[in-house]
């Protein structure tokens, strides 16, 4: 139950000034430049930021390169680490109401997700590798008598992680808790648009025992910051999480520089295929809206195309209006909210001229305008597209709003080339009672997940990762270790 009283003395809190972490310090940018905040909720500013220059984003790394040459994290027993990880984890928890909502204020999340997916998730996160890194052996290698191989694991070194705007705790709790917990260093440079719940918890790592330098955040855009970043001879690895034409770009500056490995986690445009022998169409419509509209569609796994099969298509799209049309746009403080606020300005806009897009194409909207205008807040209705063709640039394109194109099928070969006929592979579902056609589908579709008779439920024990231009490598589970650890052999002739 969420505290109310709480959430609106939070809400009127002043928000300080956010800084650099560098070093253990709080920084203001080199030449003093500040960014505003703007909250999505009011359209008004909220706070400033500092606006981190390319040498900040040096420091930062110098900062972190030293930490980590010298030993003062990567030398510590993996179960000291673990000590540290586990009472920032414990810390986060005990601020989760006053993080959540400072991160609703930022970047627009109703309250009762971003509480459970951000705060608490981040807690949880850190806990799940910080448990695991003691109970990471490295190997022995079967080899030939008289000789021995081993296999160590060592940290990578130095990490520099790139994070977006819709869930900056979680995301960044998925890089940062094995990139910790596995002794590297890291520099964190997160969205414009959501810093300040991942600045806070950079005090809070602090406050639990992380060495200085350790851990950095360095605030401001990302064609400075990030770039910098992505440039740096310093930099073992990145690991990002956001759009397609930035992760490109990120591996053409890892190639300009030292060929640091880049890890990417892109977006999506995630096909969500009800089959007419779905077990509970009711259920399918209620968890495709929300597959699509909670968040305000701003979710990589969103389910953004809903393929129907013809033979309860127009049953389906009523009952799906009825739906939407009920749920609760508005201020994300309000725990009754369903979907809160876009994020800024520019993705409403963003959002708007995808829908009018299609409007001129001919393809029916249901929905598609803003709300709430009179609060100066970036609200915009739970909006159906039907009639769409899968070749639609709203079928191709990620929106990454609350717009959900739905396209008919009549057989599963229409529906499975349909679902991978776009340059994404990030998550997929198919509700059917056919116990085999599941698994067809499961096997024919190019993605990173697909979900069964449900849309979007998750746990930390089964890795995130897209396949074609949605990404590489994954976070979550322990296979995310595999991005932080380094195998080295030992070759010993005995
Ligand atoms: P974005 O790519 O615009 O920004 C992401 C981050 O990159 C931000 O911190 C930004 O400052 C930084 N950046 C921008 N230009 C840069 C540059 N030249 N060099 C280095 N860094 C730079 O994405 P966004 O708008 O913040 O987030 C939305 C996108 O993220 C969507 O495409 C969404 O699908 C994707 N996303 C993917 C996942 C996933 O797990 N696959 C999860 C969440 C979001």
């Amino acid at each position: 139950m969420l505290d109310t009283d709480k959430i609106t003395k939070l809400r009127k809190a002043p928000v300080p000034p956010a800084l650099h972490l560098i070093d253990g310090k709080a920084r203001a940018a080199s030449d003093d430049a500040t960014l505003p905040v703007i909250s999505p909720l009011d359209g008004r500013e909220l706070t400033t930021m500092a606006r981190g220059t390319a040498s900040d984003g040096e420091a930062a790394i110098a900062a972190a390169r030293s930490a980590f040459d010298d030993g003062r994290w990567s030398g510590l027993a993996p179960s000291a680490r673990k000590k540290i990880l586990l009472k920032w984890a414990d810390l986060i928890e005990a601020h989760a109401l006053e993080l959540a909502v400072l991160g609703v204020r930022n970047n627009g999340t109703e309250i009762g997700m971003a509480l459970k997916a951000e705060p608490l998730s981040a807690a949880a996160t850190i806990r799940y590798y910080a448990e695991a890194i003691d109970k990471i052996y490295g190997e022995i290698a079967p080899t030939a008598p008289g000789t021995l191989g081993l296999v160590h694991r060592e940290p990578v070194g130095v990490v520099g992680a790139i994070v977006p705007w819709n869930f900056p705790l979680m995301i960044g709790a998925w890089k940062l808790g094995p990139a910790l917990a596995a002794g590297n260093t890291v520099v964190l440079k997160p969205a414009e648009t959501a810093s300040l719940t991942l600045r806070r918890i950079a005090d809070l790592a602090l406050e639990a025992g992380m060495p200085a330098g350790v851990f950095n955040v360095v605030l401001g855009e990302g064609a400075v910051v990030g770039e910098a970043i992505s440039l740096s001879m310093a930099v073992d690895v990145i690991v990002f999480t956001g759009s397609g034409p930035v992760g490109r770009r990120l591996m053409e500056n890892a190639a300009k520089s030292n060929l640091k490995r880049v890890y990417l986690e892109l977006g999506g445009k995630s096909p969500n295929i009800v089959f007419a022998d779905a077990p509970d169409l009711d259920e399918a419509v209620k968890v495709s809206a929300n597959g699509i509209f909670r968040n305000s569609g701003q979710v990589c796994i969103a389910g953004s195309r809903l393929l129907v099969q013809r033979e309860i298509h127009d049953a389906f799209v009523q009952k799906l209006q009825a739906f939407s049309e009920k749920m609760i746009v508005g201020d994300p403080l309000d725990p009754a909210t369903q979907a809160g606020a876009i994020n800024s300005a520019r993705q409403l806009e963003q959002n708007l001229s995808f829908v009018e897009q299609a409007r001129s194409g001919g393809r029916q909207v249901i929905g598609g305008q803003r709300l709430l205008e009179e609060t100066g807040g970036y609200f915009m209705q739970p909006t159906i597209v039907t009639g769409v063709e899968a070749s639609d640039p709203l079928a191709q394109h990620e929106v990454f709003g609350p717009v959900l194109a739905v396209i008919p099928f009549d057989t599963e070969a229409e529906a499975i080339a349909i679902a991978n006929g776009t340059d994404y592979g990030l998550a997929a579902a198919v509700w059917t009672r056919d116990l085999s056609r599941a698994h067809r589908m499961i096997a024919a579709i190019r993605a990173g997940v697909v979900h069964v008779n449900t849309y979007g439920g998750s746990d930390l024990s089964v890795p995130l990762g897209g396949v074609k231009q949605s990404g590489n490598g994954h976070d979550k589970s322990l296979h995310a270790f595999d991005k932080y650890l380094d195998l080295k052999t030992a070759w010993i002739k005995l």
